[in-house]
C-alpha cells in the first residue's frame, strides 16, 4: 500500500467506436492517465451494469465484455487484459456496507465497456489491477453520493476512483451525421453541470431531476448520470474540482469530465 492521493474522475464515454476514432475526446482520454499519478488499482463504476444493490466485481482476470450491438467488427477484436483486484472488492464492500448500505461481490462478472472504454485510452498496457461497481437506476443520485463517500478513503491509498457514464444520454435523439449541431437543450444541460460542479452545489446536484433544465430529455434513464454521484461522493474531501473536458457529439451527448483533487 502506498499514500499517494488521487482524484476521483468522472469520464462520459460516448459510443465504443470512441476507441477506434480519433477526436477531441478520445485525445483527451488518451492524456488523462499521464495528468495523474499512477494509481496501484483502479475502482471503475460503470453506467452499463446495473444491479438492485451495489455489486463489486471480484474476478482476478475479469473477461472483456462486448456488451453492445451493431457497431463495426474491429470493437469485438478489442481485449482489456488488466488482473482484477478481489483483495479491493472486498475492501470496498466493507466500506459500503460501514455506511449503511448493503452491497454484493460479484465473484467473476468482466468489464463492459463502460469500463474498457475508457480504460483502454487511459492505460493501454492494461498493468493496472480494475475492480468495477455497478450502479442502481431504482436509486436516487443521494444514494450513489453515499457510496461515493464510502469510498473516499481509497483515493488516499493508491485507488483511482474512476466513474464512467455519460453528462447527457439521450441515445433515442442520437444522430450521426458528423454535420449535425449540437440540440439546444443538451448544451443547456451541460452547462448547467458545469456550473454546479465547479461550485459544488451539491444541493442543486443531488436534486438534478428538478432543477436542472431539461433534466429528463437529457438522461431520459439516470444509469449514465449516476456515476457522476459516486465520484462526486468519492471527491467529498476534494481541495480543488475541474472541469477536465467539455465536448459534444452525435447532436445529443455531451461527453465532458470533471475531476475532484
Ligand atoms: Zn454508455
Amino acid at each position: 500500500m502506498n499514500d499517494i492521493s488521487l482524484p476521483s474522475l468522472f469520464v462520459s464515454h460516448g459510443a465504443p467506436t470512441l476507441v477506434l476514432q480519433e477526436d477531441a475526446t478520445q485525445r483527451f482520454l488518451k492524456r488523462l492517465g499521464g495528468l495523474i499519478p499512477r494509481p496501484r488499482a483502479i475502482l471503475c463504476v460503470s453506467a452499463h451494469w446495473t444491479t438492485q444493490r451495489p455489486t463489486l466485481s471480484a474476478a482476478s482476470r475479469p473477461e472483456t465484455i462486448y456488451d453492445f450491438y451493431g457497431f463495426p467488427d474491429a470493437l469485438y477484436d478489442l481485449t482489456y487484459p488488466a488482473a482484477g483486484a478481489p483483495e479491493l472488492a472486498e475492501q470496498a464492500q466493507r466500506l459500503i456496507e460501514g455506511a449503511g448500505i448493503e452491497c454484493d461481490v460479484h465473484p467473476d462478472r468482466g468489464l463492459d465497456h463502460g469500463a474498457w472504454v475508457p480504460l483502454m485510452l487511459m492505460y493501454p498496457e492494461a498493468d493496472i489491477p480494475v475492480v468495477q461497481l455497478s450502479v442502481q437506476p431504482r436509486q436516487a443520485a443521494e444514494f450513489h453520493y453515499r457510496v461515493g463517500k464510502a469510498l473516499a478513503s481509497l483515493r488516499s491509498q493508491g485507488v483511482l476512483v474512476l466513474a464512467s457514464g455519460g453528462a447527457t444520454h439521450n441515445l433515442r435523439d442520437a444522430r450521426f451525421d458528423p454535420q449535425s449541431p449540437t440540440a439546444d437543450y443538451v448544451m443547456r444541460f451541460a452547462d448547467w453541470l458545469e456550473r454546479n460542479i465547479t461550485t459544488n452545489n451539491l444541493d442543486e446536484l443531488l436534486n438534478y431531476a428538478d432543477r436542472a433544465p431539461d433534466a429528463a430529455a437529457n438522461h431520459p434513464t439516470p444509469e449514465h448520470l449516476l456515476p457522476l454521484y459516486v465520484a462526486l461522493g468519492a471527491g467529498v474531501n476534494h481541495s480543488e474540482v475541474m472541469a477536465l473536458h467539455r465536448a459534444y457529439a452525435y447532436h445529443s451527448l455531451a461527453l465532458d469530465a470533471y475531476a475532484w483533487y
